[in-house]
């Protein structure tokens, strides 16, 4: 592992900190929020969050703005122009979003840049289902035209993590906006820069003042407010399991929906008859990119028996081998993690595992040397000598460790994937297509990969199953998940109706 490597960091100017009401650039009333650039832990900005006030007054401009005719008015292929001109002033500015969004998670340039690159395709997908998707005429069954159209909900609060915002933020805002709805993002705590760089790019695109709000500030105040308030049609959340829980119970009181994307701890399956090569190589990208920091990183490795000692001994050696560097390095593999605080945590996992008996195979800790003194590192870690029954294979660690262990045949397998809360994602590792299909459906996990891991499309729908989450963002269907349905009978008899007909049509 090297530790000192040239490279340039890039200029540019962090948002000043102020936060977007509805349409207005004011200075926060809540409480201080500091972002800090996880490499070196230096103060990219302290700000003044959301108060409940600040956040009582997006709301209610929201309301008016998305009840403005001139906004509720227009015609699909006119909403979608909005969309167009938000992912090309992304795409116009994606090296300031990048730069923006590698200070406050502390991710690579490399992956910030694919980042912005994929917020600005989910606008244009988004603009393009929206001026695409017809209304339905239904099967007539009686004397009446049936058809079922689909308008916007109201007011939509999307509440994003801090892993990979850019993203997060423009998966629920876009076919949010598409949908004709208002929408107030909360952006995590960790991470407000790059969701108010959103808002400076929203506001030039030219969105009508009022429907777009970005309001950092804490999960507790502001984010609870954007949940219980009358107002807010629609949830639609990405974070951790027991936040999501939470806010569950809360939409349940006002019988509000909401989609949740949680967290995870998902099975990767290497069988004896995979390319070892190809399987090396996804298994490294599946659990150590974003250094773990993925709700879908394959977190349990399952090897069957036969090519279980050859499998590990390699995967370890390149575990080692990879590039722990700075973010701004374009030779970096696994950078620091977002926060001390979230590698605190991601210690205090491990060295319980290895209380409870696991075996460190590689990592464990910080790795060591002037680079990483101040930063939020943490090496690679493999743990071996682990039941699926352990915590560490239970808990979502959210960085870069991974458990393996061996299994014996199918059955066994499948077993051994399923038996877990969470259900998000599955890489699967095998030659034999048929077999990889049949555990591909036998597996509890709303994505399946077979011979790839952490590959992502717009147009492929995305949620998990159990403690995963509930609800799919994207593909088509994704901007339907923020309309409600509204069926219409329109009489063709011109007759009056008698009063003994039937009132159900066969
Ligand atoms: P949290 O659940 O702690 O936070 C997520 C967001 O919710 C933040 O904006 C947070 O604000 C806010 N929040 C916290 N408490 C409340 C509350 N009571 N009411 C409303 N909002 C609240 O998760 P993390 O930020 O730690 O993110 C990591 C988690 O996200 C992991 O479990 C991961 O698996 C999951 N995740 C899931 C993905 C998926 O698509 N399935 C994708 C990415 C991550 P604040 O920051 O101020 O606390």
């Amino acid at each position: 592992m090297t530790q000192m490597s040239t490279f340039a960091a890039p200029d540019v100017a962090l948002p000043d900190g102020r936060l977007y009401v509805a349409g207005e650039w004011e200075r926060g009333t809540g409480a201080e929020i500091t972002s800090v650039f996880p490499a070196d832990g230096s103060i990219n900005r302290v700000l003044k969050g959301a108060s409940r006030a600040d956040g009582e007054r997006a709301i209610a401009r929201a309301k008016a703005a998305q009840a403005d005719p001139a906004w509720r008015g227009l015609k699909p292929h006119e909403r979608a122009r909005h969309l167009y001109a938000i992912a090309d002033g992304i795409e116009a500015n994606a090296d300031r979003i990048a730069a923006i969004q590698t200070r406050d998670t502390g991710k690579t340039l490399r992956e910030t840049g694919a980042l912005a690159a994929s917020a600005a395709a989910t606008f244009r997908y988004f603009g393009a289902v929206l001026e695409t998707s017809d209304e339905d005429l239904t099967t007539r069954r009686g004397d009446a035209l049936t058809l079922s159209v689909h308008e916007p909900l109201g007011l939509v609060a999307a509440i994003t993590p801090w892993n990979s915002p850019i993203a997060s933020d423009a998966q629920k805002v876009a076919p949010a906006l598409a949908a004709g709805n208002a929408v107030l993002l909360k952006p995590a705590s960790w991470s407000p820069l790059v969701s108010l760089e959103l808002a400076r790019i929203v506001d030039e695109a030219g969105l009508p003042k009022g429907l777009f709000s970005v309001l950092p500030g804490a999960g507790r105040e502001i984010g609870n407010l954007l949940v219980e308030h009358p107002d807010i049609a629609k949830v639609s959340f990405t974070g951790g399991t027991e936040t999501g829980r939470r806010i569950a119970r809360q939409a349940a009181e006002k019988l509000m929906p909401v989609s949740l994307e949680l967290g995870g701890k998902s099975p990767t399956i290497v069988c004896a008859d995979a390319d070892l090569d190809l399987a090396l190589a996804g298994v490294l990208f599946g659990i150590f990119s974003s250094t773990g920091q993925s709700c879908i990183a394959g977190s349990r490795l399952f090897v069957e028996r036969p090519v279980y000692d050859a499998f590990v001994s390699r995967l370890v050696a390149a575990t080692k081998a990879l590039k722990v560097g700075h973010p701004h390095d374009p030779a970096t593999q696994v950078a620091p993690l977002v926060h001390l605080d979230h590698r605190a945590e991601v210690a205090d996992h491990v060295a319980r595992a290895l209380a409870e008996g696991a075996k460190l195979l590689c990592g464990g800790g910080a790795p060591e040397g002037e680079l990483y003194e101040n930063g939020s590192y943490y090496l690679p870690t493999i743990l071996a000598r682990v039941t699926n029954a352990d915590r560490i294979c239970r808990d979502e660690v959210f960085g870069p460790v991974l458990v393996v262990m061996p299994f014996e045949d199918e059955d066994d397998l499948i077993a051994l994937a399923n038996d877990n809360d969470y259900g998000l994602a599955c890489g699967i590792y095998s030659r034999d297509f048929p077999k990889s299909w049949r555990l591909g459906r036998a597996i509890n996990a709303g994505t399946i990969w077979v011979n790839t891991y952490k590959q992502f499309s717009i147009s492929a729908p995305f949620g998990g199953e159990k403690d995963s989450g509930m609800g799919r963002e994207k593909g088509r269907q994704g901007i339907r998940a923020y309309m409600a349905q509204k069926s219409f009978y329109v009489d063709v008899s011109g007759t009056p109706l008698p009063w003994a007909a039937a009132q159900v049509m066969t």
